[in-house]
């Protein structure tokens, strides 16, 4: 019997990259797209010589076409941190909408099962905690991340409409700050500017007075979550992440306590509708699909401080730090 065959959107990226390499690893063929805006094809090099693997330097939004089956859809392509959705807004709308529009088409000519990847941020700045997945959230639809918040939710209910109207077989993971190897030194997310600050010798530029709050996922932990996700038979967002949470000022003197750096965290303004608190309820993932992160963040920081160490030097100096 063939190999099963699953298309991961947004391959290359930090999330799309781990997705390759486990369904490679569980003996699928994998198809990876990906526009490259974000995405790094670093991240997948290693799979270029392997037959299982084939890649599509295509843009999702555009018309999709795959020959031969499909059995699985993963849309994960996407920006995905502040920085990249005020740069490039519209693209993060249209990835959002246009972009799930043509997997979820091509599903129904392939008969695949669909997985998107939406966020905590549908939640928004929330008025619950933790958030649960009944929580229809607190979002600014016209604020600075409103292109990323309501791209998410408007595929959300285009992917449940799919799947009510067309009977289409749906996932959806609502994904919480996750970290790891291969995030984007310059994203502008926390970690990854912590650990490049500390690298380069400059001060933690820490956002606000740091008393709000994530709760971080390491990503081999998030990636089981999101394969056991897609073989249950379960179609409402499960969110998935890990519930431990910590201030922003702690995580900071943290990764100034991994690196032995010398520099301090430095207060810059808070940027707007940044939310104050976000911690997933993960008891619909604990019951229904027996996950629960198994790496504590003590672990999963280790290997990720010594995945940006050992970058290229030119890489980390070009990746310092902007605010403007
Ligand atoms: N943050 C920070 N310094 C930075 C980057 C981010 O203090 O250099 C803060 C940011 O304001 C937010 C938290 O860290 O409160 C997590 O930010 P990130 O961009 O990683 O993710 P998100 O806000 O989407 O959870």
């Amino acid at each position: 019997m063939a190999n099963k065959r699953v298309l991961i959107t947004g391959a290359a990226g930090f999330l799309g990259s781990h997705l390759c390499d486990l369904f490679i690893a569980k003996g699928y063929d994998v198809v990876g797209m990906d526009n490259l805006i974000t995405g790094d094809l670093k991240n997948i090099e290693h799979l270029f010589k392997l037959q299982q693997f084939e890649f599509y330097h295509h843009d999702v939004s555009k018309f999709i076409h795959v020959p031969g089956q499909i059995d699985y859809i993963l849309h994960f392509a996407s920006p995905a941190s502040p920085i990249d959705y005020l740069k490039i807004p519209i693209q993060t709308l249209k990835v959002g909408s246009l972009g799930i529009h043509n997997c979820l088409g091509l599903a129904r000519v392939k008969n695949a099962r669909v997985l998107i990847a939406s966020t905590s941020e549908v939640y928004g700045d929330p008025m619950v905690h933790p958030q649960t997945e009944d929580y229809w959230g607190n979002v600014n639809p016209v604020g600075p991340r409103g292109v990323y918040d309501e791209a998410k939710r408007f595929q959300e209910a285009m992917t449940m409409a799919y799947h009510t109207f067309h009977g289409l077989e749906t996932r959806i993971v609502r994904i919480f700050n996750t970290y790891g190897p291969r995030m984007r030194l310059n994203d502008g997310r926390v970690l990854p500017a912590f650990i490049g600050q500390a690298l380069r010798g400059e001060d933690l530029t820490m956002f606000g007075d740091g008393s709000q709050t994530r709760s971080f996922c390491y990503v081999s932990d998030l990636i089981e979550g999101i394969y056991r996700l897609l073989l249950s038979d379960y179609a409402s967002p499960v969110n998935i992440g890990n519930p431990n949470e910590i201030t922003i000022r702690e995580f900071g003197e943290e990764i100034i306590k991994l690196t032995g750096t010398n520099q301090k965290l430095v207060s810059k303004p808070l940027p707007k509708d940044d939310p104050k608190q976000r911690k997933p309820d993960i008891s619909k993932a604990k019951e229904l699909l027996n996950w629960e992160p198994k790496v504590s963040r003590e672990e999963g920081l280790k290997i990720t401080y010594d995945y940006f160490r050992n970058l290229p030097q030119e890489e980390l100096m070009k990746s310092a730090h902007r605010f403007d």
